[in-house]
């Protein structure tokens, strides 16, 4: 039986192309983001599809910074896409800014002047807009429309050279003022903005828009598949207008749908606002979607491979549930990340009868998923720190753990038998007092005992302290970008819970920032961009299962 996947609708185009010795079976892709935000997950699975499609058929894959917009664009961003790419597994075989081509693409709008296939319209944006005609109705020409040659070479000139102001003159393309596709009615190639440039600074007054810059940079870099999202499907007979004119090299678009993701928005523009608004701490906050705050969060790259290989790529817009991706995040982090034990909300176990002022040194298998991630010494004394919920003075029949009269295994110990508790004035449980078992001890268990739970816990008198920030959903419905009011009415205000009081054991303090690790029966971690050597915090990953879809159907 065969293992192989069947082919999505791109490799199969790719494959027909190969085929048919088309550009001698050469494939060249891009990525081509704007640098004006923070990549996010949607930006991620466009990258495993254009890196993986080159690397799948020997091919090669661009980074181009689609740096036409000068508004925007920061160099900050610049860096932090070339970090997050990197550390998504993938390199770039060139890196290109489009910026590089205003030249190139100003001799471009040359000669297609020059063919009578554009003019410089004088017309304001509110008239071009009025003439543009509706779905149902043709446009009219612009009065502009007919100037000679010889004068729209002069004024696009003029434009170049700055002898006008912002939205004074416009170029646009020659084509029909009555095509059933509104994009082709005459489009804007070129505007004026006086306005200072990342990487050209002030050299630039006119900048070209995106359609007359996309498709001719994948032509310039001779780009056999540019691959685009759905929204762009209208804009392909556009690109491939320019592209015939202009007799250049014969870059062919193809659309997929993006990737949305349930219970988080996508676009950049709406997590800048929730940047600049602080509804989060920064573009890496660990409940972003972005691809930097998924990693400080402790997503690993292969996680989001993995994610992106299984949704695979479809036509039609549509939105996956985030409980996908966090189950491949956790079918990573359980082969790789150690078990550790750590008390989020802590009580005090006291062992009655075991001997005051022993330690004992238990050695614990670090994962019992991988038989190569050694093991670790923990040490065991007669006081613990246990979670609270771990006992409970009256409980219900299914209750394993501690109960008076009830037996648990102490992880990698000894079984204990519980006998009750001391309470403070307030009726708060203090202490939980258990008896010992000598003879059941891990590894060793003579007792012929079996118990039903298991519970972790760590020595009070060996525990380090640290913080815990325990994660939830950004927002409390499925699809806030679609949902009624503004998106922000949708945020979740209990998304982040901080545990300043959290045991460790001793061999835990030594982790160092972006370690993962798995706190036994309460999730994964990571060790914090913030920790310091003082004070050490950890991020909770994800749960060690979907504890939400639980809590849902119960509502
Ligand atoms: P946004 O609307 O989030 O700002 P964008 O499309 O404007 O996204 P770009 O920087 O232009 O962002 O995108 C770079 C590449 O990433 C493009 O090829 C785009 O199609 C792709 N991309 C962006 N968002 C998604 C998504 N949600 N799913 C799949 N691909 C995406
Ligand atoms: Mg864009």
């Amino acid at each position: 039986m065969s293992e192989e996947k069947s082919l999505n609708f791109l490799e199969e185009i790719i494959e027909e192309d190969i085929a048919a010795g088309l550009h001698g079976g050469r494939v060249h892709t891009r990525f081509p983001p704007e640098p004006n935000g923070y990549l996010h997950i949607g930006h991620a699975t466009s990258i495993c599809l254009n890196f993986g499609l080159a690397r799948k058929y020997n091919g090669k894959c661009n980074l181009r910074f689609d740096d036409t917009n000068p508004t925007t664009e920061e160099t900050e961003y610049v860096e932090s896409i070339r970090n997050d790419i990197k550390w998504l597994g993938f390199e770039w075989d060139n890196e290109f800014y489009a910026s590089d081509y205003f030249e190139k693409l100003y001799e471009f709008a040359v000669t297609l002047i020059k063919k009578g296939l554009a003019y410089v319209d004088d017309s304001t944006a509110d008239e071009i807009a009025a003439m543009k005609g509706s779905t149902t109705a043709p446009g009219t020409n612009s009065p502009y429309r007919d100037r000679s040659i010889e004068e729209n070479l002069r004024l696009f000139e003029e434009m170049k050279d700055g002898k006008y102001k912002d939205g004074e003159k416009t170029l646009r393309a020659k084509i029909d003022m009555a095509h059933p596709n509104l994009l082709l009615r005459d489009p804007l190639m070129y505007r004026i903005k006086h306005e200072h440039h990342h990487r050209t600074g002030d050299k630039w007054c006119i900048y070209p828009m995106y359609d007359f810059a996309h498709g001719q940079s994948d032509s310039i870099e001779e780009i056999t598949h540019s691959i685009c999202t759905l929204e762009f499907i209208h804009h392909r007979p556009l690109y491939n207008w320019f592209i015939e004119k202009l007799g250049i090299f014969p870059s062919k678009q193809y659309e997929f749908a993006r990737r949305n993701l349930t219970y988080t928005v996508m676009s950049k523009r709406k997590l800048l606002q929730l940047v600049n608004e602080g509804h989060v701490n920064g573009w890496d906050d660990p409940r972003m979607p972005t691809v930097s705050g998924m990693r400080r969060r402790g997503y690993p790259a292969a996680a989001f491979r993995r994610f992106s290989d299984t949704i695979g790529i479809a036509k039609r817009e549509n939105i996956v549930d985030i409980g996908l991706l966090e189950f491949c995040v956790r079918e990573h982090l359980n082969k790789t990340a150690n078990r550790v034990m750590a008390v989020l909300d802590p009580v005090k176990l006291v062992i009655t009868n075991y001997p005051e002022g022993t330690t004992e040194n238990f050695t614990a298998e670090n994962n019992p998923e991988d038989e190569n991630a050694g093991s670790r010494v923990i040490p065991f004394g007669r006081e613990l720190w246990i979670e609270r919920e771990d006992f409970m003075e009256e409980a219900p029949k299914k209750f394993f753990r501690l109960t008076p009269g009830n037996m648990v295994r102490l992880k990698s110990a000894y079984i204990v038998k519980c006998e009750g508790c001391v309470k403070d004035d307030a009726g708060n449980v203090i202490e939980v007092h258990c008896s010992y078992l000598p003879e059941s001890k891990s590894g060793n268990d003579t007792s012929g005992l079996t118990v039903k739970g298991t519970i972790h816990w760590v020595s009070v008198e060996h525990a380090r302290t640290a913080e815990v920030r325990l994660y939830d959903r950004l927002f409390k419905v499925e699809d806030p970008a679609n949902a009624e009011g503004d998106f922000k009415d949708h945020i979740n205000p209990d998304s982040m819970q901080v545990l300043s009081k959290v045991y460790i054991e001793p061999e835990l303090a030594k982790a160092g920032v972006g370690d993962t690790m798995q706190f036994m029966r309460k999730g994964y971690f990571c060790v914090d961009l913030d920790s310091t050597a003082e004070r050490i915090i950890f991020n909770r990953t994800v749960t060690l299962k979907d504890a939400w879809a639980k809590e849902q159907k119960k509502n």
